[in-house]
């Protein structure tokens, strides 16, 4: 369907394409991943240009053509998060936030839940440093699981749905199981699955804290879901 047509994104990634344009890999609220061209961006005068860095908010108007790339015509900032740029630990997570988003997210499909939950994430470590944490990063990670519906099961075992003695996490069964299913899972002590229950049901901003054990535990189970069901490989939450 050619022509133009207006949609709101974060840009995930930029890169350098030809003598002044980049390609860019967006994120959009009513369509999903988009590709496009920026053309002429690299040039000190372009009008787009500074405005379509990575980690950006975007109101975009876009031409459609006959290839893949869609071509920039007109950008708007919605949030640049220009605090964010300038520490270094809010950019690595955010960075890390778009990543995910990247990797577990490539259709044209739209996710509104997962769009809303990225664009959240990054106001948040726009407007408080304070919250960088690797706590609040896995949170935002369990709760773009649940967006992206690989949400593993945490209330009961997920193999034969006792909910006692639940001591580890399978992620082929999907989820926490009990002492008799433990068979290819390993351990998920009760802070590690408060923790990761917690995440789910807290807001963004109030991510629940735990020891640097149970966060490990968190991150295996998040990482080894997504590897084991959406077959997508995240580097580690460190
Ligand atoms: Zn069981």
């Amino acid at each position: 369907m050619p022509g133009a047509f207006k949609t709101e994104a974060v840009v995930l990634r930029s890169i350098r394409f030809g003598e002044a344009d980049r390609v860019l890999h967006l994120y959009s609220a009513d369509r999903g991943r988009i590709g496009a061209v920026a053309k002429g961006v690299r040039r000190v005068r372009s009008r787009l240009g500074g405005r379509l860095e990575p980690l950006a908010r975007v109101k975009l108007v876009l031409h459609q053509g006959r290839g893949e790339l869609c071509t920039v015509t007109a950008v708007d900032t919605v949030n640049a998060h220009p605090a964010l740029r300038e520490r270094r630990e809010p950019l690595e997570r955010a960075a890390s936030a778009c990543d995910a988003v990247l990797r577990l997210f490539d259709s044209a499909e739209p996710n509104a839940p997962a769009y809303n939950l990225l664009c959240n994430q990054l106001a948040l470590l726009d407007s408080d440093p304070g919250s960088a944490t690797r706590a609040q990063s896995l949170a935002f990670r369990m709760k773009l699981l649940l967006a992206a519906g690989f949400a593993p099961e945490l209330a009961s075992c997920a193999a034969c749905g006792e909910a006692e003695h639940l001591g580890g996490f399978s992620p082929a069964a999907g989820g926490v199981v009990c002492a008799s299913c433990e068979a290819g899972s390993f351990p998920l002590d009760g802070e590690g699955h408060a923790f990761l229950a917690g995440a789910l049901a807290n807001p963004l901003a109030q991510a629940p804290a735990a020891s640097d054990r149970a966060l490990a535990q968190a991150d295996r189970a998040i990482a080894e879901t997504l590897e084991h069901h959406a077959h997508v490989r995240l580097r580690r939450v460190a």
